[in-house]
């Protein structure tokens, strides 16, 4: 699904568009939370901006990926519903599959290292979903999603690459732009791409004039050598205190999707992050996990020119091990 040899042209499935983000938005009403849009008048100060920040730290299961994972399920037919999905993530997707999956009553398998943290593991679990585990070392846990799928007739529900999670991770950026109106600037993190994919059609949507710039590891920056090298670029596993954007490619369609809608890619540094995850807590109270720091790193760390500008920030998700965070 994600290798160097995609051709644009063959997409692997429809790339969603503009449209597609109104409608997950209405399937998604009374399901996801409408999480609160957030000011600063410090970081206005510092910054010469006026900045919005989408607080998905609040969202369902702590992460804008609750988003996604249930416009996804809910767009099973239903035989896939009787069945059931599969995800495999040790991440926020797990989590948001397991939930969403619960809250549709359909069941839900969930790929997880063995050695996945215990609490990752109990919050997955206690959503209901049954979970198979595998070793990390040895296994490969795509091909073990994949044979699940097979023999149990399964749904595999990916984490970025699927139009209908591009379409649920987009309704966060379209409900910022419901309330401030038109934007300068929207700033998103990037990972796979699902969420700036997502964000990108909203903005398409709502705001057509608006630059839209994706933020990435500084290690892990293979969005940024993909759009300039006009092909998907695949990497190792980049080492990064960002773990829900230590992606290895994107896919064809957020591929897609990136090259058409999206200005430019940036990237900010694990110390970057760390001092934007201090602000955020020290101005704004806010508790914000590494990944979910990489748009705000662009504005507060002026790794972009946000001066004079009104601007989008995707405060992604919050889930970070709070005696880890004690220590960072
Ligand atoms: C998954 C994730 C991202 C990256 O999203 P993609 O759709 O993979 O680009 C960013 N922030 C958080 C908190 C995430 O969980």
């Amino acid at each position: 699904m994600v290798t160097d040899t995609v051709s644009p042209s063959l997409p692997s499935s429809p790339i969603p568009c503009p449209d597609d983000v109104r409608a997950a938005a209405d399937r998604l009403a009374g399901l996801a939370h409408r999480t609160p849009v957030l000011t600063s008048r410090t970081f206005d100060e510092r910054t010469g901006a006026r900045l919005f920040f989408k607080a998905e730290t609040f969202q369902r299961t702590g992460a804008f990926k609750f988003r996604g994972a249930a416009n996804a399920i809910a767009r099973l037919t239903e035989a896939q519903r009787r069945r059931g999905v599969v995800a495999f993530s040790s991440g926020n997707h797990a989590q948001a599959i397991a939930l969403a999956a619960k809250l549709a009553e359909v069941p839900a398998v969930i790929v997880m290292p063995a050695d996945a943290p215990a609490i990752k593991r109990a919050a997955t679990e206690g959503y209901g979903a049954e979970i198979v585990s595998y070793d990390r070392y040895t296994e490969d846990r795509q091909a073990i999603g994949n044979r699940l799928a097979d023999e149990r007739g399964l749904t595999l529900i990916p984490p970025f690459n699927h139009p209908d999670v591009i379409a649920g991770q987009g309704t966060a950026a379209l409900e910022l732009l419901e309330e401030t109106g038109p934007l300068d600037l929207l700033l998103a993190p990037l990972g796979g791409g699902g969420l700036l994919g997502g964000t990108a059609l909203a903005a398409a949507l709502l705001s057509p004039g608006c630059t839209v710039i994706g933020v990435e590891p500084e290690a892990g920056n293979d969005g940024q050598q993909s759009l300039a090298a006009g092909r998907i670029v695949t990497i190792p596993v980049p080492q990064t205190l960002a773990d829900g954007a230590q992606t290895t490619a994107l896919g064809d369609l957020t591929f897609a999707i990136l090259r058409e809608l999206v200005s430019q890619i940036v990237t900010a540094t694990d110390a970057q992050l760390l001092r934007v995850m201090r602000a955020l807590a020290e101005r704004m109270k806010l508790v914000v996990e590494p990944t979910g720091c990489l748009a705000a790193a662009a504005a507060l760390e002026g790794i972009v020119d946000v001066r004079g500008k009104r601007v989008g920030v995707i405060l992604s998700g919050g889930n970070v091990d709070v005696s880890l965070y004690g220590r960072l």
